[in-house]
């Protein structure tokens, strides 16, 4: 340090100081070049820079007043020119009375010793700065690991204030695991084993939250090298750790999707080449670039390695691309160009072409497919899925066949085939229905390619088997075969749980070579298929076969059709046996209706061509009787010799007459029956008195014949008892009961005849002692045509009638809604009856057609 002045004697100025004392001036002048003069009343102050004038005139000032030391530091101006800080010092003399004498001012030079404070106040200001600006946590602890000091940022980033920290040791940050590994650090930075330690540590944040650091220990010494304290440096590495954390995981995540990745591709790979159908990837020229094993196995590509490496065209035209009628392709229509023109052959798009393989073969491939486009959308190639259809085509189309078939059966059954009408009556039901059967077997088993079939009818109730039609058995064994089947029930071939299936109408499939049918077959029989034949609940048959390659099972479609087929036999079988049955019944009323016809027709002839000569003899005859009356009166002269010639002209006159009159009732007769049969029988209808109609009968029949007794009996009710009828066919009735009477009773027993009430009904009877009929006849005398057994006529006049006489009179009261009726007994006579309803008291006569 330089002193102005000397030690002993350093620079004094004047009391006031004002001025320099002149022992000092040349001291101050030669350091500062001012001269004497310039330093006079205040003049020395010019050597002070500037800027301290003001600092240094207040100080004095400052310390005059209060009459103390003072220091200050100022610059001064040397001769050169230059400044230099001064530390000036004021000691002030003081007079007895306490008043000021002067000063003694000691100008030492510190440009040296400031410029050593400047650097630690410096440097001192530089740690602060660091310390509290660093964007890392600093803490210095104590030996014993107590927090001295900590800056704002190791506040920020653990959450403590600063008082908080005072009490807190570094160890309460600390993660209890990681607590002995730093005791080793410090106790190796403490022996002098390292001079510092970087490492990753964690603590604890005052909010529980992990804090991730690098931490930077060091131990501070004294400057006798003594161990002072630990300052710890921490750099918040959190974000970064979980970065990092975050990015293992991902690592991780990324190794996992890459392995998953791998593992799927193997994993398609496997099921490219495991898949069925054949694949083919191609590029954007449509070269191949992958195919499955089912590609080149389908298409024989190892085989024809080189037509595969052919370019698109000429690899396409091997193989000679046409639709499913066989037209040929166009190039466009090609599916690989269609996908490459960006078309996806997807579902209903999918092409069925027909190809002709390399090796010959000609297969129908379904092909699906679809382009392959990069991130721009750019088609880069394509990928088609083969499937050969060709076998699943063939079924579809044997099954549509089938139907086709089928249906075109039903329709030609309907019309009933002309073999079955050549068959003779007897034997047509049955044999037609055989003939139908035999017919669906045998397309049964062309379709589904059969070693065997049969149709096999249940009958109701007794279960029995009725074979009907069957193909594949040697025609020797026909005969038997049928004859041991219909001796059979169901449960002699199949155990009842089958049995019970079928009743449910599933179709069931046997493999009669694993577990045998009960009964035993002779033929080498596989694996059956038996679908049941139901009609409403019931199983009325089944439809049996063994198709060739029965040994690789039925598909469901060959399983669907022989179900149909079993059903379409039943309906067609059902259908035949009506038709058989209506046949029968048909041909029979046809064969009634024609003899009805033909009778009629012979009825109106006969009636016709029998009745007009009748009638014309009959009027001739009874010309000629008058004629003869007339000549017996006018002829009175010879009388007893002309009345004997006459007498013999006579009886055989009126005796034919008698036969025109017998001849004329059956006429009638056969003429009322026409009418009946034709409808066209009409009746007169009027209000009439029964009692007359029936004595005006009895009289015509006394009168007829007179050896005959006919007693008539009227009860008192009958008497007047109206009835509304017609009375000519009333009167033929009571003739008919009469003459059948006087025909069938001998004549010299009475006939009664009796007319009686009977409640609202008049009834008329007629009794004869005649032979009587047993009640099994007297069921069948009112039928057409019909004539009872052993019942003779009695008389020479009576002639055996045809049977019609009965069926009118039934007819005719039945018009009239009366009923009719017989009793007898064989040899105590018969009385034939019939009653009418009485006529309603008010009713007015009435004339009315009943038909
Ligand atoms: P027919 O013209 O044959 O007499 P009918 O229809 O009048 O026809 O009678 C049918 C049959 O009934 C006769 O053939 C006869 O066998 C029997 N019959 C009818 N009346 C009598 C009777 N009074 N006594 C016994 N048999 C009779």
């Amino acid at each position: 340090m330089k002193i102005l002045g000397t030690a002993a004697t350093p620079l004094v100025w004047a009391a006031t100081g004002e001025s320099i004392s002149k022992d000092d001036a040349p001291v101050w002048c030669a350091y500062t070049g001012q001269s004497e003069e310039e330093i006079r009343q205040w003049g020395w102050l010019d050597a002070l820079h500037p800027d301290d004038r003001e600092q240094v005139m207040q100080t004095l000032s400052c310390a005059i007043a209060a009459k103390r030391t003072f220091s200050i530091i100022c610059r001064l101006r040397r001769y050169d020119g230059a400044y230099y800080p001064f530390r000036v010092q004021g000691i002030p003399l003081l007079n007895n009375d306490g008043s000021l004498q002067g000063w003694i001012f000691l100008f030492a030079d510190v440009s040296k010793q400031a410029a050593i404070e400047d650097e630690d106040q410096e440097n001192r200001q530089l740690y602060r700065t660091v310390f509290e600006q660093a964007t890392v946590g600093i803490v210095c602890l104590a030996l014993d690991g107590h927090i001295l000091r900590a800056n704002q940022q190791f506040c920020r980033i653990t959450g403590y204030a600063q008082e908080e920290l005072a009490a807190l040791s570094m160890w309460d940050l600390a993660f209890s695991e990681d607590l002995e590994s730093s005791f080793q650090i410090g106790y190796d930075l403490l022996i002098g084993q390292a001079p510092a330690r970087t490492l990753r540590r964690r603590f604890m944040r005052k909010d529980g939250t992990t804090l991730w650091v690098r931490l930077t220990v060091a131990l501070m010494r004294t400057p006798s090298d003594e161990p002072a304290y630990f300052v710890f440096i921490f750099e918040d590495i959190s974000e970064r750790v979980a970065a990092e954390e975050e990015h293992a995981r991902l690592l991780e995540r990324e190794q996992a999707a890459r392995m998953e990745a791998v593992a799927r591709t193997q994993q398609l790979e496997a099921i490219f080449e495991s898949m069925a159908d054949g694949v083919l990837v191609f590029d954007a020229e449509g070269n191949i670039i992958q195919s499955n094993t089912a590609l080149r196995k389908l298409l024989q590509m190892d085989r024809f390695v080189e037509s595969f490496k052919l370019p698109l065209h000429q690899r396409v035209n091997l193989f000679e691309l046409r639709d499913e009628d066989g037209q040929p392709l166009p190039e466009d229509q090609w599916p690989i160009m269609r996908i490459l023109h960006g078309e996806s052959l997807q579902g209903k798009n999918a092409v069925d072409t027909l190809t002709h393989q390399l090796d010959g073969r000609d297969l129908l491939l379904n092909q699906a497919g679809a382009p392959v486009r990069d991130q721009d959308n750019r088609i880069i190639g394509g990928v088609l899925v083969f499937r050969d259809v060709t076998e699943r085509r063939q079924l579809e189309r044997r099954i549509k066949k089938a139907f086709t078939t089928l249906l075109t059966l039903a329709e030609e059954v309907v019309r009933i085939p002309d073999e079955i009408g050549k068959l003779s009556p007897e034997e047509q039901p049955l044999n037609s229905i055989r003939a139908v059967g035999q017919r669906l077997v045998e397309l049964t088993s062309h379709v589904l390619e059969c070693r065997f079939a049969s149709i096999t009818l249940v009958e109701p109730g007794s279960e029995r088997l009725i074979l009907i039609a069957r193909v594949g058995f040697p025609l020797e064994d026909k005969e038997w075969i049928a004859q041991e089947v219909e001796q059979s029930t169901l449960s002699d071939y199949l155990e009842p749980e089958t049995i019970e299936h079928l009743r449910a109408n599933e179709v069931v499939i046997r493999d009669v070579a694993q577990a045998p049918l009960v009964r035993r077959s002779d033929y080498n029989l596989g694996n059956l298929l038996i679908a049941p034949m139901i009609a409403g609940e019931q199983l009325v048959g089944v439809l049996a076969l063994e198709k060739r390659s029965s040994a690789q099972g039925y598909t469901e479609e060959e399983i669907a059709l022989a179900k149909a087929i079993a059903k379409l036999a039943h309906l067609v079988i059902e259908r035949e046996r009506l038709q058989q049955e209506w046949l029968a019944a048909r041909a029979s009323q046809l064969a009634l209706e024609e003899t009805n016809r033909r009778f009629d027709e012979f009825l109106g002839i006969a009636g016709h061509e029998l009745r007009t000569p009748l009638t014309t003899i009959k009027g001739n005859i009874q010309l000629a009787l008058r004629r003869l009356q007339a000549l017996k009166r006018q002829e009175s002269g010879d009388e007893a010799a002309l009345g004997s010639k006459l007498e013999k002209i006579d009886r055989p006159l009126h005796y034919a007459e008698h036969r025109v009159n017998v001849q004329n009732r059956m006429i009638s007769d056969l003429l009322d029956v026409s009418r009946i049969q034709a409808g066209k029988f009409t009746l007169v209808m009027r209000s009439c008195n029964l009692t007359e109609i029936v004595r005006e009968a009895v009289e015509d029949q006394r009168y007829a014949n007179p050896d005959h007794a006919i007693i008539l009996e009227i009860s008192e009710a009958g008497e007047k008892a109206q009835v509304i009828a017609d009375e000519d066919r009333i009167g033929q009735v009571i003739h008919n009961y009469l003459s059948n009477a006087l025909k069938y009773s001998p004549v010299d027993l009475p006939i009664i005849v009796r007319v009686e009430r009977e409640g609202e009904a008049l009834r008329v009877s007629v009794q004869d002692k005649g032979p009587g009929l047993p009640i099994e006849e007297q069921k069948h005398i009112w039928e057409r045509f019909y004539r009872a057994k052993g019942v003779k006529a009695q008389n020479s006049s009576g002639t055996m009638g045809m049977g019609l006489g009965l069926h009118i009179c039934r007819t005719i009261i039945e018009y009239h809604h009366g009923s009719v009726g017989v009793q007898s007994s064989p040899g105590k006579g018969s009385t034939f009856w019939f009653s009418l309803p009485l006529a309603p008291r008010t009713a007015p006569g009435a004339h009315a057609d009943a038909t």
